[in-house]
């Protein structure tokens, strides 16, 4: 047996207060799993998913915010292609945040991603978001040490902003190890269809690793709160990433018992028998 999926989503979560070094976390984990014992279990997640996320579109009163992290290659766009698998295009976006252009430069760090938040009923992915204030900024020196390190407090302040009016927010650190992200970055140059997506910044983490790997461990450390806590996902293996991504998102949403409502104005006397 390998659990209940409370308890898989618990292995992966950083507990407020706790000091993160990702050096000491396995990226290559699958906690006993093996690819074919996860199929089963990936796929009822999805079913899961399916029905949760029709159920909270129909209700129209809890906000789901996933946001996900990870260097380049870390799989994001894998997961958010797993996820809406069992999600509806209606009440489901994924929103990319890249290098700030135009008016989001004229604004604070916030602004652009405030703006894309959920509404009543909606599931909202960030493939990167409000993190990279203190990551891409912080490891690329784009911003003086005393503007990215104001910053976590305002992550934290902003995150409990959205948690007390109503979304729930689970925040997803996908964590491959440098030699796996060598291997993807060569699959990637390989590969005609892949190739494209291939820059310069892709190695941008690689080549600042001791900065980079300080930025991710303050994050992880100085912004998981019981209201918005941080997952560290073992990512090596694509296949144990979508389990566990599969199973902490659904068990998040499932928390917040959500039900269809009751059609408005029904009259007593239906004339459809
Ligand atoms: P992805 O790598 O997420 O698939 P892109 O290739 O468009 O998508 O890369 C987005 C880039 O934008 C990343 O290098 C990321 O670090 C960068 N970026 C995102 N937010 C910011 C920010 N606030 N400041 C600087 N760079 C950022």
């Amino acid at each position: 047996m390998h659990g209940s999926p409370q308890r898989l989503g618990d292995a992966f979560r950083v507990a407020p207060g706790t000091s993160v070094r990702l050096a000491t976390m396995d990226p290559g984990a699958t906690l006993g799993f093996d690819k074919d014992a996860a199929r089963d279990r990936t796929a009822a997640d999805l079913d899961r998913l399916e029905v949760l996320q029709e159920t909270v579109w129909a209700e129209h009163r809890h906000r789901i915010l996933i946001v996900l992290q990870g260097i380049d290659t870390a799989g994001k766009d894998g997961a958010i292609r797993h996820l809406m698998r069992a999600f509806n295009a209606m009440g489901v976006r994924a929103v990319p945040f890249g290098v700030p252009v135009g008016p989001e430069l004229a604004h604070d760090f916030l602004w652009r991603v405030h703006a894309q938040v959920p509404g009543d009923g909606e599931i909202v992915i960030f493939n990167r978001s409000h993190y990279e204030g203190v990551l891409a900024e912080r490891i690329g020196e784009l911003v003086p040490e005393a503007t990215w390190a104001r910053r976590y407090d305002a992550i934290n302040a902003f995150e409990r902003l959205l948690a007390v009016e109503g979304t729930t927010i689970i925040k997803l650190f996908l964590h491959i190890s440098p030699a796996e992200q060598l291997e993807r970055l060569r699959a990637r140059l390989a590969d005609p269809a892949k190739r494209w997506k291939f820059r310069r910044s892709d190695l941008r983490d690689r080549e600042r690793w001791d900065v980079a790997i300080a930025a991710f461990d303050d994050a992880l450390t100085r912004c998981s709160t019981a209201e918005a806590p941080w997952y560290v996902i073992p990512s090596d293996h694509k296949w144990f990433r979508n389990l566990a991504v599969g199973t902490i998102v659904a068990d998040a949403i499932e928390a917040l018992q959500p039900a269809f409502p009751e059609p408005e104005g029904l009259p007593a006397d239906l004339p459809l028998s």
